[in-house]
């Protein structure tokens, strides 16, 4: 019978039948559940990119086909319509488990429906995926978010610190959801010597990002490309810490293969208000641009730092991409797209 390596330099028997890459490193077969979204397809590009195998399961609830369509035809690369709500068998050696529904928009139109949505795409989704793992020896990574520290009386953020989250809040979906994805992945952990890998991941930007998800950083480039004021909302002084995509991406693949189960804060220590936010989208796209001040949604974080000392002594990592280098290499892909919009609806 096969089994499947879980590690770099174990032998792999079987039926996959994996071909060494380079010295040292088998050919893994990977899957990324949420591939076709934001974070999910620049991590499908660097898996590919180094000879990995790579399928995603994904059922486009905010991802794009768009975001893979240069890897279609590529015989190491497979794109499966799938909710990962529901079991499916697959033989792999990694698991990275993005899939989620992540926008926050979605929150204020529909929130029994987004709720239930979050709930069981953390649940089952996250119990589909460590089952998986249990049955074929792969390792699990889960992406969970820094949103698990809710409004933080610690500040910076320590992977130590257990968090502040209203459980009865109009953001708890998302923030319950994840805390629960943790918990199944520890319990497997321990339960069932699955190997798992938490990152808590902080706000993170680049291109492929959902043009209207309402997330702060997409919501100003859209609007001072569009020529539209930014909307500011409360009295903009709160502050987040924003990653760009590709030290994201260094980070995940620096734990998957990692020893350590974490969890690692994933982030920028670079902080800002909206307000310092607004400056950069403005100096980096358009002088003119201007800001709007709107009400501030309930239980808003007054702050946000990742203490990342965790992640550089135990991963060797640290992003190296500030905010005014990343804003630029997004802009390009935000007009193309915007144009594309525009273009279809005046046809
Ligand atoms: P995204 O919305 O672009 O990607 C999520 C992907 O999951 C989408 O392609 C979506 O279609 C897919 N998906 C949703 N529900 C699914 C389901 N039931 N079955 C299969 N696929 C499903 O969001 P993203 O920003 O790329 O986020 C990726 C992961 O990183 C998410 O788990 C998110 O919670 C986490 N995260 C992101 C950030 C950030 O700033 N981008 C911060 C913290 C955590
Ligand atoms: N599962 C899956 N693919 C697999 C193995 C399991 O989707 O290859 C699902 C399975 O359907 C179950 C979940 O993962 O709903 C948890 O599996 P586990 O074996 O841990 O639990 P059990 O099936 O014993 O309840
Ligand atoms: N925000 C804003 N204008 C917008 C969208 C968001 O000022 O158009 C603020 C929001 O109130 C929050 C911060 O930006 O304080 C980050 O919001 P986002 O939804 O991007 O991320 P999260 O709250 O999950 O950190």
């Amino acid at each position: 019978s096969a089994s499947f390596s879980s590690g770099t330099n174990r032998p792999v028997y079987g039926k996959v039948g994996r071909v060494p890459v380079g010295i040292g490193r088998r050919r893994m077969r990977v899957v990324v559940t949420g591939g076709a979204g934001f974070v999910g397809s620049h991590l499908v590009d660097k898996l590919i990119a180094r000879g990995d195998e790579v399928i995603v399961l994904d059922n486009f609830f905010t991802g794009r086909k768009d975001n893979l369509v240069h890897l279609f035809g590529n015989p190491m690369f497979e794109l499966i319509r799938h909710d990962v709500v529901e079991p499916i068998l697959l033989e792999v050696d990694q698991i990275y488990h993005l899939a989620c529904p992540a926008s926050p928009v979605h929150y204020k139109y529909n929130p029994v429906k987004t709720i239930i949505s979050f709930a069981i795409t953390n649940v089952m989704g996250t119990l589909n995926m460590l089952g998986l793992a249990k049955r074929v020896g792969a390792r699990f990574l889960l992406t969970s978010t820094s949103e698990v520290y809710g409004d933080p009386l610690q500040h910076p953020q320590k992977e130590t610190y257990w968090g502040n989250v209203n459980p009865i809040g109009e953001r708890s979906c998302y923030d319950e959801g994840k805390r629960t994805a943790e918990t199944l992945a520890m319990d497997y952990h321990r339960g069932a010597g699955v190997e798992v890998r938490i990152a808590r991941i902080f706000n993170t930007y680049g291109p492929h990002m959902c043009l209207d998800d309402g997330r702060v950083v997409s919501n100003f480039v859209a609007q001072a490309i569009r020529k539209l004021p930014m909307t500011v909302y409360g009295d903009g002084k709160q502050t987040r810490s924003f990653q760009y995509v590709s030290d994201l991406v260094d980070g995940l693949v620096a734990l998957m293969d990692g020893e350590h189960i974490g969890p690692f804060n994933l982030g920028n220590p670079g902080e800002f208000t909206m307000l310092e936010l607004s400056e950069v989208v403005k100096e980096t796209i358009d002088p003119s641009a201007t800001i709007e001040f709107r009400p501030n949604t309930a239980d808003d974080p007054h702050m946000r730092k990742p203490d990342i000392s965790k992640a550089k002594e135990l991963l060797n990592w640290e992003p190296k991409i500030s905010l005014r280098e990343g804003l630029p290499l997004m802009v390009g892909d935000f007009r193309q797209r915007i144009l594309n919009e525009d273009e279809g609806k005046g046809a």
